[in-house]
């Protein structure tokens, strides 16, 4: 890897020099702005760690939620500045904004070893914009945080298919390194990327619809199987011609999923049962049903227990897993069987037949976790779902190649 490290970083010397980091605190909040999952902000330690006891002058940059370019109290960083200080044993100072008076003042006062938070990158609209000039303009901005001899280390690996400032285009401002958790990802990714024992079954699932269908193609190139379930699952269903009454659905993309089916058939492996659910609730009357028979007006939040047990077979077999998205609405502990179901079955393929698993994805990791799973079981926890996949797929990471040069 043509790409600078954080090692070279503090090879070269820190002390004293403002340093830019990129993380992934996009974290998964409840109702009232509690933090239910610290995984991401525990995997972005080690850099921050590393960088405040080498005395350097540390501005952390990162997102949370989509606050669609608006200053918005909910989706403020300030939750995650508390858990950042508890986890470091060390205060983490949060600026009132992200590149404005507050964010100039703070960094300007920062003395060596400290720990400075900006707001929400996402509160300023050119963060995401798609016009270079926008993001430039504000990437510049970012940039005169960090006066002379400053740099930038790119730390967020679930951000890394990302062309946005804070990942991206800052990093053609200031000498810029691959932090830990990002070298630890790419060479863990690297090794079910570019040669993956066979049986290779990937499992996919979650809520981002559009964004994975998209990858199942090149998956179906590599991988021995692709399991659906999750959120996913309902747009094939669809296509060959299940009633899935409210349940999530893409329907512009239902004649490509039986195009999917007609072509990878014999690798795709769909749910043969579902739980449904009289509405998009904790406490929801809930049936499991067969494929045609969810009720009028129902939805489906969870695979059935019949599909846990057919993709637990599958799973049993494998050599090199990859995992990302829940089958089900987890965060509901009445549709969270079919994701504990698959989590179970990949850790004892993991231990009984030696495969390598990897799971990826904010929530998915997160699901490890909240249902009490063992994280140890598999062999790789991965913060990036949308990155890992994208990774996986051999497509190139942007934040990742701009460091190369
Ligand atoms: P990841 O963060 O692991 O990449 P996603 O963000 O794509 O995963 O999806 C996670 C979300 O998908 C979870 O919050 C879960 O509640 C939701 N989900 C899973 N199955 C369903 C379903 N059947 N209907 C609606 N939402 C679902
Ligand atoms: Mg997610």
């Amino acid at each position: 890897m043509a790409v600078k490290t954080l090692k070279d970083l503090l090879d070269e010397g820190v002390e004293g020099r403002h340093v830019l980091v990129r993380s992934d605190f996009n974290v998964p909040l409840d109702e009232n702005r509690n933090i239910t999952d610290k995984g991401r902000i525990i995997a972005s330690l080690p850099t921050l760690r590393a960088l405040s006891e080498a005395g350097a002058k540390v501005i952390v940059m990162a997102h949370l939620g989509r606050p669609k370019g608006e200053v918005n109290e909910k989706f403020s960083l300030a939750p995650v500045a508390e858990a950042l200080s508890e986890e470091l044993g060390q205060y983490v100072a949060l600026a009132g904004d992200v590149v404005g008076e507050d964010a100039h003042e703070r960094a300007n006062g920062l003395t060596d070893g400290d720990i400075l938070l900006l707001e929400n990158v996402r509160f300023d609209p050119r963060e995401t914009s798609k016009d270079e000039a926008e993001r430039g303009e504000f990437a510049d901005q970012l940039a005169s945080l960090a006066a002379d001899n400053g740099a930038f280390v790119s730390d967020g690996f679930g951000v890394v298919h990302r062309v946005q400032t804070s990942v991206y285009d800052i990093a053609k401002r200031l000498p810029h390194y691959a932090g830990e958790l990002v070298e630890k990802e790419l060479a863990v990714l690297e090794k079910v990327a570019k040669n993956p024992e066979s049986p290779y079954v990937v499992v996919l699932g979650g809520s981002k619809v559009s964004d994975k269908l998209g990858v199942i193609e090149a998956l179906a190139a590599k991988a021995d199987s692709i399991i659906i379930g999750g959120g996913m699952c309902y747009t094939f269903l669809k296509a060959l011609g299940h009633d899935v009454q409210k349940s999530l659905l893409q329907e512009e993309m239902v004649d490509t999923c039986g195009d999917l089916v007609k072509r990878f058939g014999d690798k795709i492996v769909l749910p043969v049962d579902l739980v449904a659910a009289s509405e998009f609730a904790k406490d929801a009357q809930k049936k499991i049903v067969d494929l045609d028979s969810i009720p009028e007006g129902w939805m489906s939040l969870d695979i059935g227990p019949e599909s846990v047990t057919r993709f637990a077979e599958v799973l049993s077999g494998a050599k090199t897993i990859f995992w990302n998205g829940p089958m089900g609405v987890f965060e509901f502990p009445a549709f969270s069987d079919g994701t504990r179901g698959i989590a179970q079955a990949i850790i004892d393929a993991t231990a009984n037949n030696g495969a390598f698993s990897v799971v990826g994805g904010g929530d998915s990791a997160a699901s490890v976790r909240v249902l009490g799973l063992d994280e140890d079981g598999f062999s790789h926890i991965s913060t990036g779902g949308g990155a890992s996949l994208e990774f996986l797929e051999g497509k190139e990471l942007p934040g990742v190649a701009v460091l190369e040069d």
